[in-house]
């Protein structure tokens, strides 16, 4: 048995509250205190994980080192604590059913009649626990997807009131957010929703050790006195949270309400030192006090929802704060690209990022968006679909092979520069069958991406299913765009480059998902880079 501690963070009133930023600056506290944390997501629907949702339903699907399609929170765990998570971090309900339902077929409840409880409630308190249980952790936070009151959560709260039991007082806590609204009409603050949706969670059986409350307005000490007596907290338990001008500036705005402090008190453990923030705030005053500002044009279909693009956006604070420059997202459908629009839609863009994607909808668009980049020496940087789409442009444009495409556009292309890798093809399963997670690739020296990572072998993550195709790499390279990274052991590429534009760089993986605050992604950094030089001609 070891010593971890857990924190649940339950949300009531509204969605969208923001739990995932606040358990992850909660979190990043605690590890500048000298804690080792980590935060998990339990989300309450059915599908096995994100992947096979549609970007507008729920934003972007994270992709770990292992492989894990996972909700786009862990992108901010990532994001706050620099350190890596897993499938570990991200369980869903229709997870948990299903490695129940595989135990049962297997016999291992032979002769009991399966249930929410015992059955799943048991199997959600193993999932909370195999973080903890590797000793790698002082404090699990667990962020409990949904709002309280839906039918769904429940068998999760059950779980979270059962593992207060067993571990006892001092190893557990429940941290409640919620939402105190404003009444313009009425002059005031109002504590009813909180009211009502603790005493939901009350009817659950479990108690909130801290309530956080979300609020457009300073919330006074009376108002804190109300909600801690009608909810049966202490006073100096009500922490407020209010709207922030950036997701960075919560770590401190919770240090100055003394979240962590009241947290670590609870659980029993040292609160004296503070926590060293010099790094983040000297990303931060970076951030926020720009000398500099260039324009980016990020081309994609999903762009309606930005959310659907949460780490490349992220991506671009952490790059933009290293050179102090504020960096300006121009979003831009792809479907609206058309060869009359593009000039007038692309104009004044100091750099261009063509995103990742599936599907065939609106990659004529994109296609120009390549060409109007390359053509116009304006720098490019090509993501995952946004590279294929750069090796598509080029074979058309430059090489001349008319009609070139990739086989998940155009079946009987007559020239698959990108197609199918050979062990896909067999696959009809959609669920976490693509190209996932961290594969290495050998970099060639005097190339823009070995400026930017100074190493020749890294590790990035993937989620794809269609390849460049290496028949077509002689032909591609002799007319000057370059493979300047492989997969050491498949020959697959990773990279290409045109060395003969300013910054002309695709991708096959997503350098995105590991951009963080204290460590911001070398392709972005230079791709940002080359934006301000561009902004300056
Ligand atoms: N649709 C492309 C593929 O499957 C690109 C995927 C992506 O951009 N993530 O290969």
């Amino acid at each position: 048995m070891n010593n971890t501690k857990y924190v649940f963070v339950t949300g009531g009133v509204t969605s969208s509250l923001g739990k995932g930023i606040i358990a992850a600056s909660l979190a990043k506290l605690l590890q500048e205190r000298g804690y080792s944390v980590t935060i998990q997501k339990l989300d309450p629907y059915i599908n096995i994980d994100p992947g096979t949702l549609n970007p507008y339903e729920h934003g972007e699907c994270y992709v770990t080192d292992d492989g894990a399609e996972t909700d786009l929170d862990l992108g901010h765990y990532e994001r706050f604590l620099n350190i890596p998570t897993s499938q570990a971090n991200n369980v869903t309900t229709g997870r948990i059913y299903q490695s129940v339902i595989d135990k049962e077929r297997k016999g291992e409840f032979l002769g009991k009649t399966v249930q929410v409880i015992p059955h799943i409630t048991d199997e959600i308190k193993h999932r909370i626990q195999i973080l903890g249980n590797t000793g790698d952790y002082d404090i699990v936070i667990t962020e409990i997807g949904g709002t309280v009151g839906d039918i769904e959560s429940l068998p999760y709260i059950e779980a979270v009131r059962q593992l207060e039991w067993e571990l006892g007082e001092h190893n557990t806590l429940v941290i409640h957010l919620t939402l105190v609204p404003y009444l313009a009409a009425a002059g005031e603050l109002k504590t009813k929703p909180t009211q009502h949706s603790v005493k939901m969670l009350m009817q659950s059986g479990v108690s909130p050790d801290i309530l956080v409350c979300r609020s457009e307005h300073e919330i006074s000490d009376d108002i804190k006195r109300k909600l801690a007596l009608f909810c049966n907290v202490k006073k100096q338990d009500v922490i407020q949270s209010l709207d922030a001008e950036t997701i960075y500036d919560v770590p401190n705005l919770m240090l100055k309400e003394g979240l962590d402090k009241v947290v670590l008190d609870k659980l029993k453990l040292p609160s004296d030192a503070l926590p060293h923030m010099e790094k983040w705030n000297n990303f931060l005053q970076k951030h926020k006090n720009p000398k500099n500002c260039v324009e980016v044009g990020l081309i994609g279909k999903y762009v309606e929802l930005h959310d659907s693009y949460k780490s490349i956006t992220e991506a671009f604070i952490h790059a933009g704060s290293t050179h102090e420059t504020k960096v300006n997202v121009r979003w831009i459908h792809s479907e609206e690209l058309q060869p009359e629009t593009i000039p007038e839609k692309l104009k004044g863009l100091n750099g261009i990022l063509v995103a990742p994607g599936f599907g065939d909808r609106g990659i004529e668009g994109k296609i120009a968006a390549v060409q109007y980049a390359r053509e116009n020496n304006i720098p490019f940087f090509g993501i995952c679909l946004g590279m294929q789409m750069a090796v598509i442009e080029y074979s058309r444009n430059v090489l001349g092979l008319a009609g070139a495409n990739s086989t998940e556009m155009k079946k009987g292309t007559p020239h698959p520069v990108i197609s199918l890798m050979e062990e896909q093809k067999d696959i009809t399963n959609k669920g976490g069958t693509m190209r996932l997670g961290a594969w290495d690739c050998e970099i060639k020296e005097n190339s823009k991406v070995f400026d930017a990572y100074n190493s020749t072998m890294i590790s990035e993550r993937h989620r794809h299913r269609y390849e460049f195709n290496n028949e077509y790499k002689e032909q591609i390279e002799a007319a000057g765009m370059i493979a300047t990274g492989v997969n050491p052991k498949t020959g697959l590429v990773e990279i290409v480059e045109v060395p003969s534009h300013p910054w002309f760089v695709g991708v096959q993986y997503h350098p995105e998902y590991k951009s963080t605050v204290l460590n911001p992604h070398p392709l972005f950094v230079n791709f940002i880079k080359a934006a301000l030089e561009q902004s300056k001609k």
